[in-house]
């Protein structure tokens, strides 16, 4: 008897620590807070965005893209970065996109203490709201990683949290390709793209991919009937409501036969 009750608590441990580590990880969780992972399957758009930067020469590439396709884009800038290049960061504004706070230095911020973890957000606001004059309305956190600490600090700045419902995992270079083949696979109205103009950390990287692929990503969606358009304005032309179900999670995952 002790033993089973042994083995009873081992796998409630276990689901309970499963449990913890969805809602932290998996994009689409809602456990620790409300989360925009994509809009209604019934509107008329996607969202792109871009994490990382700003990250030149890469960045102003994707705003000269953007701009020949008349689409816009949501550019969740690292507070760092977006000191070494002010210039860019009101670039993407004048340009009709949109900036959001993506943590100043890109640390994974539920390994963070209380303090220093606001401070991510925070300072990062400041900085962004500095150099534009303009506060961000969404945060992203790095990795997308979440708790239950973070969502009284981002409900402090007015920022609502953003992540995504499809990505390619350009940042690994898998090649133009697949970058776009795994980007429209399945490509639903509503969805949040995820792509990168930086390189998960403050010290730029090779992003040509991302840039290459970006033009057959764009033409993608229009022969799909939809407009690329900024987190925000997804979030009107939904009527305001978003959703972080995860029927879909497994959309996101590169097809393995790839
Ligand atoms: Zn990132």
């Amino acid at each position: 008897m002790k033993r089973s009750l042994h083995f009873f608590d081992f796998g409630i441990t276990l689901l309970v620590l499963a449990l913890i580590a969805h809602s932290t990880f998996a994009p689409r969780s809602r456990m620790w807070g409300p989360v925009f992972s994509h809009a209604s399957r019934h509107c008329d758009s996607v969202a792109v965005t871009f994490d990382d930067g700003p990250n030149e020469p890469y960045t102003s590439e994707i705003l000269r893209i953007l701009k020949t396709d008349h689409a816009h884009a949501t550019f969740f800038l690292i507070g760092e970065n977006a000191l070494t290049y002010p210039g860019t960061v009101r670039e993407i504004l004048r340009d009709g996109n949109e900036i959001g706070n993506h943590s100043f230095t890109h640390t994974r911020l539920i390994e963070e203490g209380g303090s220093k973890m606001a401070w991510q957000v925070d300072h990062t606001q400041d900085v962004l709201e500095q150099i534009t004059g303009v506060a961000p309305r969404w945060f992203r956190p790095p990795y997308g990683t979440r708790d239950p600490r973070l969502f009284p600090k981002t409900r402090r700045e007015d920022l609502r949290v953003a992540e995504w419902s499809k990505m390619s995992r350009d940042w690994t270079k898998p090649g133009v390709d697949r970058i776009v083949s795994r980007t429209l696979k399945h490509l639903k109205p509503g969805d949040i793209i995820l792509l990168h103009d930086g390189d998960n950390t403050i010290h730029g990287g090779d992003r040509s991919e991302t840039v290459a692929a970006l033009p057959f990503i764009l033409a993608g969606i229009r022969a799909r009937g939809l407009t690329p358009v900024t987190v925000s304005e997804l979030a009107a032309r939904s009527g305001g409501k978003y959703y972080s179900n995860r029927t879909d999670w497994r959309d996101s995952k590169p097809d393995p036969t790839e």
